[in-house]
């Protein structure tokens, strides 16, 4: 190993992946008849072939070729409850006694819109769909309506779902929205563009922290020079906290003071079920109360589904209470504090950045404050790191992103440390060498 270069690296573990999981190079080359690449979602795609999961429980995943894992992916945020929450099960057990398609209004709907009213400041009024990107479409859509503007201003490196992607500039499958493109953490050249763009500009739309950029958070100062020149300009200000409402008992804008004029939710908020949430200002929702004839229309067959609403109300009342999220951040803290300093002892250029319960590793020393920084780290590092870590019983991101869960213990973090620092310790000459800066 200790002589390898990055890619001979990738090859030898790619090899030793593929050896160790037929049963699931058979299912993804079967699903390819019915599925282009056996794929159905692009991100869990990984070379040479991704796990196929068989069944999952606790804080593991068992793949389909007798693996467990640990899962420190917690299917990207998504998963905060783990596998096998009782209270969850519990609620969508008693779900499925009553029906699940009644198309009517039902009890759990309005007692989750209480929850999430309740707890994260912007939301006066709030609205269900089925996921995080139709919630930041709702939320767009509904900026334009509300100011009369075209435009939409978004950063690189931000990611608000599958038609709202700005990783390497705007996607070509993205929905046609005017963009203003802004570069993450630049206060002044943000002010500067809503300064320039205010009477075209309908909203400006931000993730608090990028998530998928590598858990990059926004500088306090940053967001608050957004939220001023939004309010100067008659801009609304969306934060995306789809994935970074889980970072404290507010979310992150109680932990950062700033509040913005519409937050979009998903992940988490139903428990694990399928579910997004777009509300803010209650001027602005009215637009959609139904008893006014000119109200705006917001349909959505699964919008109040049974199941993900008894799932979700049971989940934010019961289990993820405020305090249970500051918990959790604060554990989130010192685990990323202890990888950081394996990183330092093992004198390797990898970083950890994140916030709380959600982080990201880096291959590279320099700060991290744009996704342009984290370009810095040389290709192919992260996913030898993703193979690395499942050799070692540990999931995590092929992009290496790291989740904590709620049914994690103490051992689980343990045994993650301790593959952290082998994996650092065994292919240390290598990413020396590999750095780019
Ligand atoms: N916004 C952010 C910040 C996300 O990370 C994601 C998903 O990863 C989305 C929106 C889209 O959510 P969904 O995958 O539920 O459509």
């Amino acid at each position: 190993m200790r002589n390898l270069d990055l890619a001979a690296a990738i090859e030898l573990a790619e090899r030793r992946f593929a050896e160790a999981h037929p049963a699931s190079r058979t299912h993804i080359e079967r699903a390819g008849g019915f599925l282009p690449g056996g794929n159905t979602r692009t991100v869990i795609h990984v070379r040479p072939f991704p796990v196929v999961v068989e069944r999952s429980d606790g804080a593991s995943l068992h793949d389909v070729d007798g693996h467990r894992y640990r899962d420190f992916l917690g299917e990207y945020t998504a998963g905060l409850f783990g596998h096998s929450d009782p209270v969850i099960k519990q609620a969508v057990r008693d779900a499925l006694d009553k029906g699940w398609v009644h198309g009517a209004h039902i009890r759990e709907e309005s007692a989750l819109a209480e929850a999430l009213t309740a707890r994260f400041p912007s939301l006066d009024l709030v609205r269900f769909c089925n996921s995080g990107t139709e919630a930041n479409l709702m939320a767009i859509v509904t900026a334009r309506v509300f100011t009369g503007r075209e435009k939409v201003m978004v950063f690189e490196g931000g990611y608000h779902g599958g038609v709202l992607k700005y990783g390497d500039g705007p996607a070509p499958t993205n929905a046609p929205f005017p963009i203003v493109m802004g570069a993450y953490n630049d206060a002044e050249g943000a002010a500067a563009l809503i300064a320039e763009h205010g009477d075209d500009l309908a909203a400006v739309l931000v993730e608090p922290m990028q998530g998928a950029a590598g858990c990059i958070p926004g500088d306090p100062d940053f967001l608050e020079a957004l939220r001023e020149a939004c309010t100067a300009r008659g801009v609304l200000l969306i934060f995306d906290e789809v994935m970074t409402s889980r970072l404290g008992g507010g979310g992150l804008q109680a932990a950062l003071g700033v509040t913005p004029d519409l937050t979009t939710l998903g992940k988490y908020i139903g428990g694990g079920l399928p579910l997004g949430a777009f509300g803010g200002r209650a001027d602005v929702m009215r637009l959609y109360d139904p008893s006014d004839p000119k109200a705006l229309g917001h349909a959505g067959t699964f919008n109040n589904n049974q199941l993900s609403m008894a799932a979700g109300a049971a989940a934010m009342t019961q289990v993820y209470t405020p305090e249970t999220a500051e918990r959790l951040s604060g554990e989130g803290e010192a685990f990323r504090a202890r990888l950081n300093e394996r990183a330092a002892a093992a004198d390797v250029p990898v970083q950890v950045t994140g916030r709380g319960s959600m982080m990201s590793v880096h291959f590279t020393r320099a700060p991290i404050r744009s996704v342009a920084d984290a370009r810095g780290a040389p290709d192919g590092a992260a996913h030898l790191f993703h193979h690395e870590m499942l050799a070692r019983g540990l999931y995590c991101a092929d992009r290496g992103m790291i989740n904590l869960s709620l049914p994690m213990t103490s051992e689980d973090l343990d045994a993650f440390a301790a593959a952290f620092g082998d994996f650092l310790e065994e292919h240390a000459p290598l990413l020396r060498s590999a750095a780019k800066r």
